[in-house]
């Protein structure tokens, strides 16, 4: 079986790294910059808005960022969609998710006006977002769009 590499960003440093989606190591991936450890979990990095910026602008292959909450019912229900997508197709897109609890400044930055949304950015650009829970047929057919350039 082939490794499939995705990108994440390291928040104590903010230096992109290149990560195997699903590390036979089972062990957390550290910085190749300063060994802080990655927050990356299943081919998806948690990150904030800092973060997610600089991945945005880094990244050679286009980001999918997921802004949720955990008290969002609709956020938990995506999930498992969002996780399932990430496994499949993870060295295609970044996957990401921005906790707006945690991170309160990212949804102002991102003009988010309700969660869950999941936003599309190639080459350093939003191409795309939606907001609402998508069932995951349709989920699908929004990340293939994105592949045709
Ligand atoms: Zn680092």
């Amino acid at each position: 079986m082939n490794t499939t590499h995705t990108y994440t960003v390291c928040e104590e440093c903010r230096k992109v790294n290149r990560v195997e989606v699903s590390p036979t190591s089972g062990k957390a991936p550290v910085c190749g910059h300063c060994q802080a450890i990655l927050p990356v979990k299943n081919g998806i990095s948690e990150v904030s808005a800092t973060g997610l910026k600089e991945l945005v602008a880094k990244s050679p292959i286009p980001v999918v960022a997921d802004f949720w909450a955990s008290w969002c019912g609709p956020c938990r229900s995506f999930a498992p969609t969002f996780q399932s997508a990430a496994q499949r197709h993870g060295g295609v897109f970044v996957f990401v998710k921005v906790d707006t609890q945690a991170n309160p400044l990212a949804g102002d930055l991102y003009s988010i006006r309700g969660i869950p949304t999941v936003l599309m950015f190639k080459s350093g650009m939003e191409i795309n977002r939606q907001s609402g829970a998508m069932p995951a047929p349709m989920f699908d057919q929004w990340l293939e769009a994105a592949k045709s350039p």
